[in-house]
């Protein structure tokens, strides 16, 4: 944990030297600002040589697009107004070994990330919590795994619900659009009625109010929202999916795959990666 404060404080303290939002959903600005090379890691391969090279949407820059509204992996600070969360320690930590600052994009929704990467010229790389798909293979690269999740099916504390009685067309189960626990609902309990929203917290909100019987979301999620936020809700079911999250990357842009995998490799071995897990999840996973 300490590792990881001391990274962030020092990414933020470049940022404000470089005078530059760093962290800050504030995409759009045309400010170009050059990396702090004189900090970074030496091992950081070099967007100059030309075997290597990668592109970016700005110099010196890592751009980043996510759904910022995912907690514990990536969610607004209330106070400063900058995301926060796992994911946004991950990538910080892989564009201080590629000598970047990162920047985020203003809030997306999820189902927009994948067709946004692959578009191209807004963001570099997508953060999100995002489960590696043959699907979604068709259209981005991927990084290495960083994380394995599950799903779960949030109902109300006491609830008698279970998968059998949700698959039934009077019963509505909400999930976050495009996500894998719309597709598993869709699979699972072909006979419910799937409700496909924007955000997770108003879903949970349906949850608690009786809107909806139900919601499938990622295990790690539905835990961190339960405890922080949703005292009134249980998990009554966990979904062994045995999913992985990975960084879209452009296949367009290989090298910044290459690049950003061998970050994520140091930041196995160099205790980075088990800090930022320790962190968020209290051990590592
Ligand atoms: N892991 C899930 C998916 O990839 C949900 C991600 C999310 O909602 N941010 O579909």
């Amino acid at each position: 944990m300490k590792n990881s404060m001391s990274r962030r404080q020092f990414i933020l303290a470049a940022g404000a030297l470089a005078g530059s939002a760093v962290l800050a959903g504030c995409g759009g600005s045309s400010t170009s600002s050059s990396s702090t090379s004189t900090s970074t890691d030496s091992s950081s391969s070099s967007a100059s040589s030309s075997d290597d090279s990668y592109t970016l949407v700005k110099d010196g820059t890592l751009t980043v697009a996510a759904e910022l509204g995912f907690a514990p992996f990536e969610y607004m600070n209330d106070q400063t107004g900058d995301p926060e969360g796992f994911d946004v320690d991950v990538i910080n930590a892989i564009a201080d070994k590629l000598g970047l600052q990162c920047e985020y994009l203003p809030n997306q929704k999820f189902d927009t990330l994948v067709p946004l990467i692959k578009q191209g010229g807004k963001a570099d790389v997508s953060i999100a919590a995002i489960t590696i798909t043959d699907t979604r293979e068709e259209s981005v690269d991927f990084s290495e795994p960083y994380l394995d999740s599950n799903q779960a099916i949030v109902a109300l504390k006491g609830s008698t619900e279970t998968e059998e009685t949700l698959n039934d067309a009077s019963k509505k189960v909400v999930c976050q659009s495009g996500t894998t626990g719309n597709d598993w609902i869709t699979e699972n309990l072909p006979n419910a009625t799937c409700v496909p929203t924007d955000d997770v917290t108003p879903a949970l909100t349906g949850v608690s109010t009786g809107s909806y019987n139900a919601m499938v979301v990622d295990l790690p999620v539905a835990k961190y929202m339960l405890t922080n936020s949703f005292s009134d809700l249980d998990i009554i079911e966990e979904i062994a999916t045995g999913e992985q999250y990975g960084i879209a990357i452009s296949k367009d842009n290989p090298n910044l795959t290459k690049a950003v995998n061998k970050a994520l490799e140091d930041m196995k071995s160099d205790g980075t990666m088990d800090s930022i897990e320790t962190k968020w999840f209290g051990s590592t996973i």
